[in-house]
């Protein structure tokens, strides 16, 4: 049916790409092309003979657009999924603009040099005009909105889990459970144990980065920001058990915000344990999270990049890691006149994705959602010309599929709320 371009292959790009071999009728070929040609190769050659789908492979600068371009060009793809950093999410949609080819992403822009002062002077003025100060927002793709109209193309950004599965959790609950949402809670759990003191399970600089920021969260129209991990509540996570939970800034809200309508209240929660949160704490102190460079015996040192380096890669921490995710939304509302609450959420075992795909469950449900969301596109279910979000589409396609494709999803009508 379709070809696709699949540009980073890390963590979620690796089950992304063997979820789509598992799809050979959608994806009848794809080619792999990131910055580091051999990890490309390397999963070729795990892959071949095993799936009907074609693998090509190629090395690519993702943060050049004319690379970019003259990739395409080659490779002719439907689809670009860009499965690599939200560094590079403008570069590609340059890039898929000047070829007429369709994008998709698992995360919000973000600028890789927070410190330069163009970039800033246009941050600090977004920051003022909307009461959050995240280093990533929707407004530096939604501007993209006009472009990919005229050409007739689609962008879908952040089809992993949330953002992504949360924001179709949140359009089935409208088209379905609900008459009026008035809060939704987005709760995420990872209750698995890699056995580290301190590893991330996704790329380490935007982990810490997202984690060490302010947090926020939408209230009656408005964005209320709070010190980083100032909010915190104990929750009994089924088949996890009790955790601790945070508030963070997370981007969904701010487009469930624009697209669910009256809803009164969103907020993202994520649980760490106490080992990572002083881990953190003293990494910060020290200056290790920091992006502006330092000059260490003549040469340029980024600390937050120096720290990637010596942190475990999440890609290895599928053998080692054991437990289980919990991820989900909570609402409250009403339907045929009473009140109503739900809870829709996904359980996944790291030890099962493991044993499957040789991942954790991290990059598994991100790349699931991300090989889901690209099949949306390339069976002429989710396209519309213009740059959109997950709940700005019909969820039940979603929905089935996610079932199908290893992440299932329950309803608990009666949740314990949080305060
Ligand atoms: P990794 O760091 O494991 O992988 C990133 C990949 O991108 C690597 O293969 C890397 O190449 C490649 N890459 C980086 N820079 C470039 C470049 N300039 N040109 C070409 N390729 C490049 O990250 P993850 O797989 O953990 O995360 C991937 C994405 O998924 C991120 O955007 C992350 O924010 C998002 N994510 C989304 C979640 C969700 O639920 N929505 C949850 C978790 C992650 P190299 O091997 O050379 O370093």
């Amino acid at each position: 049916m379709g070809k696709v371009l699949i540009i980073g292959c890390g963590g979620v790009a690796s089950v992304a790409i063997q979820k789509c071999c598992q799809v050979s009728e959608v994806f009848e070929e794809i080619c792999i092309a990131s910055r580091t040609k051999s990890k490309c190769d390397d999963l070729k050659n795990k892959l071949e003979g095993k799936t009907k789908t074609k693998i090509t492979t190629a090395q690519v600068d993702a943060d050049n657009v004319d690379e970019v371009i003259a990739l395409i060009k080659s490779v002719q793809p439907d689809l670009v999924m860009n499965l690599a950093l939200p560094y590079q999410n403008l570069t590609i949609m340059d890039a898929c603009l000047a070829c007429n080819v369709n994008y998709l992403d698992t995360a919000n822009y973000e600028s890789e040099n927070i410190d330069d002062p163009e970039w800033r002077e246009i941050y600090e003025k977004r920051c003022k005009e909307k009461g959050f100060s995240a280093y990533f927002d929707y407004s530096w793709q939604w501007a993209y909105q006009d472009k990919f109209k005229e050409k007739g193309l689609t962008a879908l950004l952040g089809s992993g889990f949330d953002p992504g599965v949360t924001q179709v959790f949140c359009a089935y609950a409208q088209k379905h459970l609900f008459d009026t949402i008035d809060t939704i809670d987005i709760l995420d759990c990872n209750g698995g144990d890699h056995g580290y003191p301190f590893a991330t399970n996704f790329n380490p600089e935007i982990n810490l980065r997202e984690v060490s920021a302010p947090g926020s969260y939408w209230e009656n129209g408005r964005w209320i920001e709070i010190p980083a991990m100032s909010i915190k509540r104990e929750y009994d996570f089924d088949q996890v058990g009790m955790k601790d939970m945070y508030l963070l800034h997370h981007e969904e809200i701010e487009s469930l915000a624009k697209n669910i309508p009256g809803v009164k209240r969103i907020r993202f929660f994520m649980t760490f344990g106490q080992s990572y949160l002083t881990h953190m704490k003293c990494l910060e102190n020290v200056g290790m999270l920091s992006t502006t460079p330092v000059m260490y015996e003549g040469h340029e040192v980024v600390p937050i990049k120096f720290l990637k380096e010596l942190l475990p890669d999440p890609a290895t921490l599928g053998p080692r890691t054991v437990g289980k995710t919990n991820i989900g939304c909570i609402f409250q509302g009403t339907k045929d006149g009473k009140p109503r609450t739900a809870y829709i959420y996904n359980i996944c075992d790291h030890q099962e994705c493991y044993r499957e795909v040789g991942s954790q469950a991290i990059s598994y449900t991100t790349g699931v959602p991300a090989m889901i969301g690209a099949m949306m596109m390339l069976t002429g279910k989710y396209t519309k010309p213009g740059v959109y979000t997950l709940e700005e589409f019909d969820p039940d396609p979603f929905m089935e599929a996610l079932n199908k494709h290893g992440l299932p999803w329950q309803i608990n009508n009666d949740p314990v709320l949080v305060d």
